[in-house]
């Protein structure tokens, strides 16, 4: 069986840092109002980071006329920016904010989940940055998939595009209050 390569997240690990932004930018050579992975706040210290999720059903694949959308045998759907001709019916198609337009080239780009790194035997720069483990990747037609959840708070329903992504059940947060002293 095929692999379908898709990303796992642990929102109990991720403190927010950052470092897989940073890593998909400074691999991707993204200029600064381009965000192939996004770092956001889903609840008082509870992050979520998110990329293309590489669907099984992409909308992307299905509305662009110019046919710039390709899914591989392994699950990623990679993008020939050259074709695209700047509609950007994918942005408006895509419930992942992924593809991003870039008003200075006309074009339409998005994470490729590292392939060429992966097609080297590499994880992807952002997972690779990730010092905590909350980001990884992992088959989706693994038969021993670790328990998971599909959906977590900040998650756009899964339904329409079928999202290769897995997530770790979240657990709430422990918060800690200073006690005020008497003598204050
Ligand atoms: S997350 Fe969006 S851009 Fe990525 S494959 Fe799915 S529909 Fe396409
Ligand atoms: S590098 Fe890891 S811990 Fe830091 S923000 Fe990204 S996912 Fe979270």
């Amino acid at each position: 069986m095929f692999k379908r390569k898709g990303f796992l997240f642990n929102a109990n690990l991720c403190i927010g840092c950052r470092a897989c932004e940073m890593a998909c930018r400074n691999e991707n050579h993204t200029p600064a109002n381009i965000h192939w992975r996004h770092v956001k706040e889903i609840d008082l210290g509870t992050y979520l980071s998110m990329a293309c999720n590489h669907c099984d059903s992409p909308e992307c694949f299905r509305v662009c006329p110019q046919h710039a959308f390709n899914k591989r045998k392994d699950g990623i759907v990679e993008i020939d920016s050259s074709l695209c001709n700047g509609c950007r019916l994918c942005v408006k198609a895509c419930p992942y904010d992924a593809p991003q337009y870039n008003i200075n080239t006309n074009k339409v780009t998005r994470c490729q989940m590292c392939y060429p790194r992966q097609d080297h035997g590499l994880p992807p720069a952002c997972v690779e940055a990730c010092t905590t483990g909350a980001l990884t990747t992992l088959d989706l037609n693994d038969p021993q998939l670790p328990e998971t959840v599909r959906v977590i708070p900040g998650f756009t329903d899964i339904r329409l595009t079928k999202p290769s992504i897995l997530f770790y059940p979240t657990r709430p947060k422990r918060r800690y209050f200073l006690k005020q002293s008497d003598n204050i």
